[in-house]
């Protein structure tokens, strides 16, 4: 099989661009090298995997999962299905976290249900000044988020345990959490490579709101005077999130759409 054999061959079954980057995966060669030399033959493990991919890609297995990684903020971030695939809405959430970051001499900030880390190490890496904490409930999410850390060099303290659990006595300046916002038996659940992802970093098996519920409710105790807590929820939540951000004594209480213009992100001050 050749380099051009291998794509015509996924052709129909998959999207040429997912085909590409499977074929580049599990070659080592370059788009340009696809295009130049296309009578490349592909050596026989290297072939299989490919080969493999495609079936699983055909059968709805997301790409970041079977390339085992995933570009968020222009890094590479390494993903398996213990944790979330990165979503482009979650930008909003760091510009967000960042704008209020960069007017702080020093700050610490936490970012609970970390996953693979996209938020915490974003910051990390863009807040230098920042002593950035990142907490999630899963283990495997934990060294997934830690190996991240290493491969890009961002400086964050990591510990295991549900939301303020591992956080006992300490305040932060800053609150970020994208949690499970999607409401149990949502048709959304069944669809594009989400039943392949993890159910506890997506659902709260409730109302959806319950997270946001459990980490509005605890900010309170873990902010200092003026510091603000920052969340990313559903495109219908905004409304809810504000209420519950006024009921919980926050004020500047506000919504910030993402870059299609679905409410995504709220957030207030204590
Ligand atoms: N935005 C994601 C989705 O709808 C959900 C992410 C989350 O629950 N934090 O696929």
């Amino acid at each position: 099989m050749t380099l051009g054999e291998a794509l015509a061959l996924a052709r129909g079954r998959i999207a040429r661009l997912d085909a590409r980057l499977l074929l580049e995966c599990a070659t080592g060669c370059t788009h340009a090298d696809l295009l130049a030399r296309p009578e490349t033959p592909v050596f026989g493990p290297a072939g299989a995997q490919y080969l493999e991919w495609v079936a699983r890609r055909e059968a709805g297995e997301p790409l970041a999962y079977l390339t085992g990684e995933a570009e968020f903020r222009g890094r590479v971030f390494q993903v398996s299905p213990d944790v979330l695939i990165p979503r482009p809405e979650t930008e909003v959430l760091i510009d967000l976290a960042v704008d209020r970051l960069k007017a702080m001499k020093t700050a610490r900030v936490v970012d609970l249900g970390t996953g693979s880390g996209i938020v915490a190490l974003s910051l990390a890496l863009e807040c230098p000044q920042a002593d950035v904490f990142a907490v999630d409930l899963s283990p495997e999410a934990i060294s997934v988020a830690r190996n991240n850390a290493g491969r890009l060099g961002a400086r964050v303290e990591f510990r295991t345990g549900s939301w303020y659990a591992p956080l006992a006595g300490e305040r932060f300046d800053l609150i970020v959490s994208n949690p499970p916002y999607v409401a149990a038996g949502d048709p959304h659940l069944a669809l594009d490579g989400l039943p392949h992802e993890p159910q506890m970093a997506l659902t709260d098996g409730g109302d959806g709101l319950d997270c946001i519920r459990a980490i509005v409710a605890g900010a309170a105790a873990h902010l200092q005077p003026g510091g603000w807590l920052l969340f990313e929820h559903g495109y219908d939540q905004g409304e809810a999130s504000r209420n519950l951000l006024a009921a919980a004594g926050f004020k500047e209480a506000f919504t910030t759409p993402d870059l299609a213009g679905t409410d995504r992100v709220s957030g207030g001050k204590i």
